[in-house]
């Protein structure tokens, strides 16, 4: 879709300020009943969009990326735009500094929308957490769009933007992408800049694309990576290839690992049906198909849980009511004792901050806590090493390895938000890559149907370290040979 829109910008059939107005209309006219934005920046857009005409006309080049509009999940900070991250506590924050992936995508000439819904700080798996309003799913308006990204994947299904960013601490780029039929890519941890992004859990955020189709996700991320002096955990990653230029579509004798507990008898039949027919299609195009054994996958929510939420517990810390946000009782004067500064800091978290995550505050400050650092945190680390390690062994035999990127279709709005385990269960098969620190892409694999519905599901194939350009091309041959099959039928 992105080459399409940019030929035609080249060719002159279209402008760019056209093309931003026509989506910012498509926003006024949907995103009352759809609630993907939280704010949207016509004013700006329509600026960035003029000087990418402006160059055209003067026969300059553009980037591949000039003029298309996109979204920005709302914890990813732009200069002079509010940024709320989906919390009270951040409800009047205006960013002061561009994040470093917004940088680089006004480098390229991208034109932003708008900054979407989220669930609060990133917590969460269906956006309901938000502490502004519900987004709901483009494909069928009763059930989530999946979260915590929940917002820029309805944007982009919904047709309110072309592509859009998103953060993924375990899954909240890739599960967004399977309930709204997209596909979405987490980098490998530190081949995109965390710099601007507000921190959920800093040993696994990354920031990643949604698109419509491979080739879209491909051409924004070409544009993300690279390594940043401001995040001190970004890495040289090489060259930065277009690898949109990769797409060859060839992936055989490409060997795609299966681990057997993914596939236990707890999977759904009907997700499993979907999951072999994707399996059979990889090995038509000529890649093979192995069984292996991720030993310790049944320990990966357990740690992902544990270490997420302790490292949750100190980053909000620095939500107190006096640097950024939200001040409750600031108009109090403590040298008078109306207030204490005790006061201020815990009225503000406690009017600020929405219940799941004081939750996960509460719960990572108890594993962090002098008696239960060692029982809890410390073990969940030395898993943690071991859950890496089942990554390297499986690579020694497979170039990726292939599940299921979540174990059902979109829920319904209400069917796990009062039950935080069953919601923190979607994410079974997702917060293992954020653990071992893997890229991931999710792609569209099938269909299941419900009520009379077909409901999309994603594929997720995870790859070796700094290998995106493999899950990449592999998804890329999947969706065209899946599409082209549909076309015939
Ligand atoms: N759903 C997961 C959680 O609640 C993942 C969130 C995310 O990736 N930001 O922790």
């Amino acid at each position: 879709m992105i080459r399409e829109l940019h030929n035609k910008l080249v060719a002159g059939e279209i402008t760019a300020v056209d093309l931003a107005e026509k989506y910012l209309k498509t926003i006024e006219e949907k995103d009352g009943e759809l609630g993907a934005y939280l704010t949207t920046m016509k004013e700006s857009a329509l600026k960035e969009a003029k000087i990418v005409d402006e160059k055209i006309q003067r026969g300059e080049k553009i980037d591949l990326l000039a003029g298309i509009p996109g979204a920005i999940k709302d914890n990813i900070c732009i200069a002079g735009v509010r940024t709320t991250a989906g919390s009270k506590i951040l409800d009047n924050y205006i960013a002061p500094y561009d994040a470093t992936v917004i940088q680089k995508l006004k480098a390229s000439g991208a034109v932003f929308l708008g900054k979407t819904n989220l669930d609060e700080f990133a917590m969460g798996s269906s956006t309901e957490n938000s502490a502004y309003q519900k987004t709901k799913n483009p494909l069928d308006i009763t059930r989530v769009p999946g979260g915590s990204s929940g917002g820029s994947a309805a944007a982009v299904a919904g047709g309110e933007a072309v592509w859009a960013l998103g953060s993924d601490t375990g899954g909240s780029i890739r599960q967004p992408a399977s309930f709204c039929g997209l596909v979405g890519l987490k980098p490998t941890y530190g081949r995109v800049s965390r710099y601007g992004l507000i921190a959920m859990a800093s040993s696994f955020d990354q920031i990643g694309p949604f698109g419509t189709t491979v080739e879209d996700v491909a051409i924004v991320f070409s544009r993300l990576v690279g390594h940043d002096g401001m995040d001190a955990t970004s890495a040289e990653s090489g060259n930065n290839k277009p690898f949109e230029e990769y797409l060859t579509s060839d992936i055989t004798g490409l060997t795609i690992g299966v681990p057997k507990e993914y596939l236990s008898e707890n999977l759904d039949p009907r997700v499993r049906k979907v999951t072999d027919e994707a399996l059979e299609r990889f090995k038509k195009l000529g890649a093979n198909v192995k069984e292996i054994s991720f030993s310790y996958s049944k320990y990966a929510l357990p740690v992902y849980y544990i270490i997420v939420l302790s490292e949750i517990s100190s980053n909000l810390a620095r939500f107190d009511g006096i640097k950024y946000g939200l001040s409750v009782n600031d108009d109090k004067d403590s040298f008078t004792n109306t207030t204490t500064l005790l006061e201020t800091y815990l009225d503000t978290r406690r009017v600020g901050l929405g219940e799941e995550v004081k939750r996960r505050i509460m719960l990572g400050t108890y594993v962090l806590s002098a008696g239960y650092y060692d029982a809890y945190y410390l073990k969940a680390q030395k898993v943690r090493a071991l859950i890496k390690k089942d990554f390297e062994n499986a690579f020694k035999d497979v170039d990726m390895v292939f599940s299921p990127t979540t174990p059902e279709p979109a829920f319904r709005f209400g069917a796990k938000v009062d039950d935080p385990l069953m919601m923190y269960l979607s994410d079974i098969y997702t917060v293992t890559a954020n653990l071992a620190g893997v890229p991931a892409l999710s792609f569209p694999m099938g269909t299941i149907n419900e009520d009379g519905k077909d409901l999309p599901i994603g594929g997720q194939l995870m790859g070796k370290w700094f290998d995106e350009e493999t899950l990449l091309r592999t998804a890329d041959a999947f969706e065209r040979s899946y599409n082209q099959e549909k076309t015939e039928q």
